[in-house]
């Protein structure tokens, strides 16, 4: 038994690639380790580095959701200012486009927290899933928004209790929600493989990529954007120098909107950790397969892993989660990951026995040890606003507008919200750490091992 979990659960490539945040090497985007969402995009022009000695009034470093929303606030706020928004990669390529895709509309894991924690996430996400609909209906980005739920469902009678927990927490904060049994599920996803799950009715199913990507190219004007540019090294002080790849910017103001790669620039290194998630995108279902398998046009369901229909018909998976910051998958390793995918998907819809995945690929998540993101001031004329813990698209979103809006010295009733879910327990030193995050992985995964 040991051995098959090694076999399916901790591929061996992936534990020898343990280490923890290697140097965000790779100048140029390497599209082998592309998140499909991205890859099925069409291609773009080439990125603008930043070169030479520059100035800006406002540098925001990381361009994911947070950075993106951070830039965008600041400049709305600063029209006169230069603000630069600075990406080691390409804008669309990092987490935010690696994820599933779902802008939840309630708290995650809402069972793991005390009820006001739940109603200040409420209200965020809430606010997080109107900003990004506004920006993507006024801008048309075209990122296969849909409107359709999110089903939290459960595989195993047993788990029922937890479908009830979140409920009753769901019922606390007065979120609408509807229970669906085997049967109502099926109708909806074309399996009867669930037990039952919650539909929560807000959540929007996306390509973050696109969604990304869109936001990147409707930036106020006084926005600059540096992609393939890392930040190598802040040194703070009245004036903060940054030093980049190929030439450095002076500031008054930095925002480190990196993730967990904040501790590659020595910040918060016994506050946050990296996990590593994995997740393969399908090639378009044929229309014998869409006939096979009946159902909705789309839909998203969460649970122990996650499982997709997309608009443009295609199916994802989400699946496989490593302690690693590191990620870049090996050949073998995606090739492992990919028989996985394929093995939960035929398990779900024995229908899909010819689907083939076209991507997989990981992205990395900022976790903290008690399922708080940090956000505020790191130094003067430093701030932060990071580890969402896995649900970052709806919560990075109002994270990084309301923390340009607090670096500005605001206060507001949604940024004492994210106040009071901000404050991460410190973290055990390694190899201490390492192997209590281990241990977890491996319960959950053992526990789960009948649904795979
Ligand atoms: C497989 C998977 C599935 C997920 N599913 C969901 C989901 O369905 N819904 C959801 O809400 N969340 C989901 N998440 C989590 C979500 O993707 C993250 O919480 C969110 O993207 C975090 O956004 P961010 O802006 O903080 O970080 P990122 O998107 O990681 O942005 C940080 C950026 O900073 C850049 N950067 C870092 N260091 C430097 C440096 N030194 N110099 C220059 N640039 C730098 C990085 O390249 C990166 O692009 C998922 C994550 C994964 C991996």
């Amino acid at each position: 038994m040991i051995d098959a979990i090694h076999t399916d659960y901790f591929p061996k490539p992936l534990i020898y690639r343990n280490k923890l945040m290697p140097e965000l090497d790779s100048l140029h985007t390497d599209m082998n380790q592309a998140p499909g969402w991205y890859s099925i995009l069409p291609k773009q022009p080439s990125a603008t580095r930043l070169k030479g000695s520059q100035t800006a009034d406002w540098v925001v470093v990381g361009a994911g959701v947070t950075g993106l929303a951070a830039a965008r606030r600041l400049a709305e706020l600063n029209p006169e200012a230069r603000v630069v928004l600075i990406e080691n990669y390409r804008i669309g390529y990092g987490a935010s486009a690696r994820n599933s895709g779902f802008i939840i509309d309630t708290p995650h894991l809402s069972e793991k927290l005390d009820i006001e924690t739940n109603r200040s996430l409420s209200r965020m996400v809430v606010a997080g899933l109107d900003e990004l609909e506004a920006h993507v209906k006024k801008y048309a980005i075209d990122c296969e928004w849909s409107q359709r739920g999110h089903l939290t469902a459960v595989v195993e009678p047993k788990r029922i209790k937890n479908l009830q927990a979140t409920v009753d927490n769901l019922k606390a904060s007065n979120e609408d929600y509807e229970w669906l049994d085997k049967a109502a599920l099926a109708q909806i996803v074309g399996t009867d493989h669930y037990h039952a799950a919650v539909m929560t009715p807000r959540t929007v199913l996306v390509n973050p990529s696109a969604m990304c990507r869109g936001l990147g190219e409707h930036m106020p004007e006084n926005v600059e954007i540096f992609e393939e540019t890392r930040v190598k090294r802040i040194a703070s002080g009245t004036t903060v120098t940054i030093e980049c790849t190929e030439g450095s910017i002076k500031t008054r103001n930095v925002l480190l909107t990196t993730n967990a790669f904040i501790r590659e620039l020595d910040y918060l290194k016994r506050d946050v950790f990296p996990l590593i998630e994995c997740a393969s995108l399908s090639r378009s279902l044929t229309d014998e397969e869409l006939s096979a398998m009946g159902g909705n046009g789309d839909w998203g369901i969460t649970g122990y892993a996650t499982m997709r229909r997309t608009l443009s018909n295609r199916m994802l998976v989400r699946h496989g989660t490593f302690y690693s910051g590191d990620f870049r998958l090996s050949q073998g390793m995606r090739n492992k990951l990919q028989a996985a995918h394929i093995k939960g998907i035929r398990k779900r819809f024995p229908m899909l026995d010819k689907l083939e995945f076209e991507h997989t690929w990981a992205g990395v998540f900022c976790m903290t040890r008690n399922w708080a993101s940090f956000f505020g001031r790191l130094e003067p004329g430093l701030f932060a606003s990071l580890g969402y813990c896995g649900v970052g698209l709806p919560r990075g979103s109002i994270s990084g507008k309301l923390l340009a809006e607090y670096a500005m010295g605001a206060d507001s009733k949604l940024i004492r919200d994210v106040q009071s879910v901000s404050g991460p327990n410190r973290l055990p030193p390694e190899p201490f750490l390492g192997a209590g995050v281990r241990a977890q992985l491996a319960w959950h995964r053992w526990s789960h091992r009948t649904e795979w």
